[in-house]
């Protein structure tokens, strides 16, 4: 494995993945191999293999389970399916069977929201899990069939189109955005994207030709573009769609992005939840050297450029531009200190733009048709069209391609959303609006979404949706500044405070300060938008959260009755007269 990439530390994610694919775990003695032929200090190696969640320095067995705890997950059942298969393999979630081989446990989302409940069977999506397809795998288990082995069915990825408009109806041959940009030159194809007016579709929504032309005129020894395949936001998977279905229109909007840069390298950062794509893209890449679309001299016009395909390992942050530059370079993903930006000082220190799949994919549509033709569409301040992953309780889930301006209720119409009281319109980090606000249109100057619109029916607990958004941010917090670590752990443990009844208004006050907090004083956008849509979900629907107060009026939040517990078991004394609140009530009554 190391030989095959080059002994080089920039590689240490991919090293210790394909290591740990070879020996099932990531021993000690491993660890400091891989340190020793990499060159790089061992507590650096350690580091790395313990920040990412698919990385583990133990032993889990040769089975190991991972159910999505998305939220659109657990309406459709996966909790229940979760307790079902450990039940019958005598297991604990978080821990290996007595014979250490099987492990099961939870993961943030696996980007399968339109074809759950799923899970990850040693990192590859087994989706539309039914208890009779849990029956089956149990037996699978016991007989000791490998995951390889199991029924080819159950790892089918379906893309789920139900509505297309100008990208997903393109009818552009390979290369062909890619001839019109070589016809174009560099300032020329600048020029387009620029009356295009391009806005990045991951959500934050810069502008394209800035992002391009601050990177093409930085200085460096070697530019770099990089397309961000992490789609980590609960409730997203377009990404995945496009690159299943649109994968040349993508390589194509790359390889127009180097062009206009000055890049000859690429990278493609794939989400660890989408191996399974991994070995068609490497073909496909392969498919287009051979027919002169990739690689030197590409169609014979004198440019080169040429994509590596990164995979991630489980660790949302790596969707911030800068963490995923970190983990290309074989560290632990941790946003870093900006500015610098990475347009200046990018992979290894040089200039890099990083754009997500749909944004280079609209490139590549926009170096064919022209940026007056995509600024027709859409509305002035946001032009073209949006990708939607739609999911929960709709009658059709799936992929939405609308102009920007079409409303909430017009996608609720549209995905067949029946009697709705709610939807995220950026999965956990997002608006929550309510039944009154689906006139709002889906837009950069109203309702800014990265494309996961999430829903949900009359008859979804709201508490629960907010309980759940909670837990993923206190998971996958990177822990590099206070305000996001311990604010996400503090919200989380707040919302099971008053999920098992010991709650107060003060949590809630609580919650809302935290809100204000970690938006001004986080580090990243994680932390800056972790709380977004529990506020609003504390503003629209305060009841489903009162509903859960041991109390109306105002309690300490530290509960001191449970903190004696430990003191009551040493003592033997479990009579009432041991118990603080039994004695309150009673002086009270008094
Ligand atoms: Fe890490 Fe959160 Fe701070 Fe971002 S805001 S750097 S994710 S701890």
């Amino acid at each position: 494995v190391l030989d095959r990439h080059a002994r080089d530390g920039t590689r240490l994610v991919q090293i210790l993945r394909e290591v740990q694919d070879a020996l099932g775990w990531l021993a000690p003695d491993t660890l400091t191999a891989i340190a020793q032929g990499v060159g790089r200090p061992r507590a650096q190696v350690e580091g790395t293999a313990g920040f990412y969640s698919f990385f583990h320095t133990r032993p889990l067995g040769e089975y190991r389970l991972l159910f999505s705890d998305n939220i659109t997950d657990r309406m459709l059942g996966s909790h229940d399916l979760m307790r079902s298969l450990c039940h019958k393999l005598w297991l604990e979630p978080g821990r290996v069977s007595e014979d250490g081989r099987v492990s099961v446990d939870t993961t943030s989302c696996t980007g399968m929201c339109d074809q759950g409940p799923a899970l990850l069977a040693n990192y590859r999506a087994v989706t539309r899990l039914t208890p009779e397809r849990i029956d089956d795998m149990v037996h699978l288990i016991r007989r000791r069939v490998s995951v390889g082995d199991w029924p080819s069915d159950w790892f089918h990825v379906d893309d789920n189109i139900r509505r297309r408009d100008v990208l997903l109806d393109h009818g552009l041959a390979p290369g062909a955005a890619l001839a019109a940009a070589l016809d174009r030159g560099p300032a020329g194809l600048l020029g387009e994207i620029e009356r295009s007016a391009l806005r990045g579709r991951g959500g934050a929504g810069f502008g394209s030709d800035i992002k391009w032309r601050s990177c093409r005129d930085a200085w460096g020894d070697a530019h770099y573009v990089i397309c961000n395949a992490d789609e980590g936001e609960p409730g997203t998977f377009k990404d995945r769609v496009l690159l299943s279905a649109f994968f040349d229109m993508v390589v194509d909007g790359m390889c127009i992005a180097g062009f206009a840069i000055g890049a000859s390298k690429g990278f493609i950062y794939l989400r660890g939840e989408y191996r399974y794509l991994l070995d068609r893209l490497e073909t496909r890449l392969a498919q287009r050297r051979e027919a002169g679309l990739l690689g030197r001299n590409i169609l014979g016009r004198g440019f080169t450029f040429d994509i590596e395909i990164h995979l991630g390992a489980g660790a949302y942050i790596c969707g911030e531009e800068s963490a995923l530059i970190e983990s290309l370079e074989g560290k632990p993903g941790k946003p870093r200190i900006r500015p610098p930006f990475p347009v200046t000082n990018g992979y290894l220190g040089q200039p890099t733009t990083v754009n997500n799949v749909e944004t280079l994919a609209l490139a590549a549509l926009i170096a064919v048709k022209g940026g007056e033709w995509f600024r027709a569409i859409g509305t002035p301040a946001s032009t073209g069209t949006k990708l939607l992953s739609v999911s929960g309780d709709v009658e059709r889930p799936g992929i939405y391609e609308f102009p920007f301006g079409v409303t909430v209720a017009e996608v609720l119409q549209a995905a067949g959303g029946v009697d709705t009281q709610a939807v995220t319109t950026a999965g956990a980090a997002g608006f929550c609006l309510s039944a009154g606000e689906f006139g709002r249109r889906i837009a950069f100057e109203d309702v800014p979404t990265g494309g996961s619109i999430m829903v949900f029916g009359r008859s979804r607990d709201m508490f629960e949706v907010a309980r759940n958004f909670t837990r993923f941010f206190a998971h996958e917090s990177c822990g590099f500044c206070t305000p996001c670590r311990v604010g996400t752990a503090v919200n989380a443990r707040l919302m099971d405070k008053l999920a098992h009844g010991r709650g107060s208004p003060y949590d809630l006050d609580e919650m809302e300060k935290m809100h204000r907090l970690m938006q001004g004083a986080s580090h990243c956008g994680l932390g800056n938008t972790a709380t977004i849509a529990l506020r609003d979900m504390l503003a629209r629907f305060r009841p489903a959260f009162e509903r859960r107060l041991h109390s109306p009026d105002y309690e300490p939040a530290f509960d001191l009755d449970a903190a004696l517990s430990q003191a009551r078991q040493m003592t033997g004394r479990d009579d009432a007269g041991a118990h603080l609140t039994d004695n309150l009530s009673a002086q009270r009554a008094e």
